[in-house]
């Protein structure tokens, strides 16, 4: 059996600062670098990629896996016409090849599923159209998802199946890449594709409420595996409330033997979320209460997530107003991860280790940035690998990294931004998380699986950037009229 495999993985947020180059592909904070042909399956294998999932899977069953390209960028601004034109010719490309070689009974995608590109809004379903024309329509090929996926009418039409990872934090990319790889096989066995339903729902949820460790999402996925027993997948997909396009929203994919089954665990689905509309809530504070909040709280960490800069949802991961009321209210022991300013970052190196600078920290995405004199504690090189729940075994790469004191809050100045998802990110600048008073972290949710153990209490700050806790306030023009941007509530 010869299964192609290959992968593409892009968040967008449409309001977002900065564009997504194909240089964003090559080098991402978090993840792996991009992949190509021989280099795809030792580079990602040991990843927590959902890609190294498939691969497992498929050499379990014996199956021959012909690599294509695979590439990741961490959320921003649409991508470049130019980067998914080169990404989707490397996995075309050499998907063409390997047929040329030998028949393929299988094609396995990596997708994230909320990708929009300058002249294609739906970039998934542009890629599997690509895709479809070089192995045709009757060709097995499945595809994983994140939940943060605006599935689209096209990427159920032209995959055989679609599995989206189960839990916000992402705690089972790799299994949802292997479930995917086990529907790939059992549909090539059966030698037909399964009957599908794809509902959408009419109203988006918010980022912060979409977190499945606590409800009302808990209660929602608890039903999505009681359903799911009845069919091949339930995939259900949260959206991503920031791109502008008209699929933006919830949806809903069930695959199954009959139609009736199909139709029936969608439908069931789409009510028991749509039961729960007035529970999709959040509790946040305003920045300056927020930190006075924890100052007040004994022990610690507390944590302080600063959810509208999130790098991981379209932040540049470099806004400063967090930092600069943890510096006037006089919060010493607490530490900021991190600020994105590859300028500030290279000012600390230059100036080595022990001395003092003058840096107008952050804010080249909004031009606030924070004025401040700053001691140099230690530089790195930003090279490390993950140890936490969700990315274990992953390399991190913040490029030239300086740990700074300015009055007693500590800041970790990166080169490249990264979501603050994982401890090894502090641990790397020598500094144990746990024994911090405060940690401000540039997260939405994900921090919630590495950080939220050890918190004594979280705390979600409001303070400027892109990855708004409200997305009606954004001003969309293309998403579909009738849909409701905040859930009704009461
Ligand atoms: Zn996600």
């Amino acid at each position: 059996m010869r299964i192609a495999i290959g992968g593409f993985l892009h968040e967008t947020h449409s309001f977002a600062p900065r564009p997504t180059t194909y240089r964003d592909f090559l080098n991402p904070g978090g993840l792996p670098a991009a992949q190509v042909g021989d280099a795809l399956i030792p580079g990602l294998r040991t990843t927590s990629a959902p890609i190294a999932g498939a691969i497992a899977v498929g050499e379990e069953a014996g199956a021959t896996l012909v690599p294509l390209a695979w590439a990741f960028a961490n959320p921003a601004g649409p991508i470049e016409d130019e980067a998914f034109e080169r990404l989707s010719a490397q996995i075309c490309a050499r998907l063409g090849d390997a047929l040329d070689e030998a028949p393929l009974d299988g094609v396995y995608l990596d997708l994230h599923g909320a990708a929009l590109v300058e002249s294609f809004p739906d970039a998934e379903g542009e890629l599997l159209r690509r895709v479809r024309a070089i192995v045709g329509e009757t060709m097995p090929l499945t595809i994983s998802l994140d939940p943060h996926a605006n599935l689209t009418p096209a990427m159920v039409r032209l995959a055989d199946a679609a599995v989206p990872f189960r839990t916000y934090p992402h705690v089972d990319m790799k299994a949802a890449g292997a479930q995917a790889m086990r529907l790939l096989l059992r549909r090539i066995a059966r030698g037909t594709p399964w009957a599908r339903a794809f509902r959408q729902l009419d109203f988006w949820i918010p980022l912060g409420s979409q977190c499945t460790l606590m409800p009302p999402m808990s209660a929602v996925m608890e039903q999505r595996s009681a359903l799911s027993e009845t069919v091949a997948e339930l995939a259900w997909c949260f959206g991503f409330p920031y791109a502008d396009f008209a699929d933006c929203g919830p949806a809903i994919a069930a695959y199954a033997d009959t139609q009736a089954e199909a139709d029936a665990a969608a439908d069931a689905f789409a009510a028991t979320v749509a039961d729960r509309e007035k529970d999709f809530v959040q509790d946040t504070l305003p920045s300056a209460e927020a930190v006075a909040e924890a100052m007040r709280i004994a022990g610690g960490p507390v944590v302080l997530a600063d959810t509208q800069d999130n790098p991981g949802g379209g932040g540049h991961g470099d806004t400063t107003e967090l930092l600069s009321e943890l510096v006037r209210q006089g919060a010493k022991g607490a530490l900021v991860c991190l600020i994105n300013d590859a300028e500030s970052a290279a000012a600390c190196h230059a100036a080595g280790t022990g001395t003092t600078v003058s840096l107008s920290l952050g804010g080249k995405s909004d031009g606030m940035p924070f004025a401040c004199e700053a001691r140099v504690e230690r530089l790195t090189d930003g090279v490390f690998t993950l140890t936490g729940p969700m990315g274990a075994g992953n390399p991190g790469n913040l490029g030239p990294t300086a740990l700074i004191d300015v009055q007693g809050v500590r800041v970790i100045v990166s080169s490249r931004k990264m979501q603050a998802l994982d401890q090894a990110i502090i641990r790397h600048v020598g500094i144990e998380p746990s024994s911090c008073r405060i940690l401000a972290l540039k997260s939405s949710v994900h921090f919630r699986a590495d950080f939220g153990a050890m918190a004594e209490r979280i705390i979600v700050a409001i303070a400027p950037g892109p990855v708004v806790a409200d997305p009606a306030i954004l001003n969309f023009r293309h998403v579909r009229a009738d849909i409701r941007r905040r859930p009704r509530f009461g």
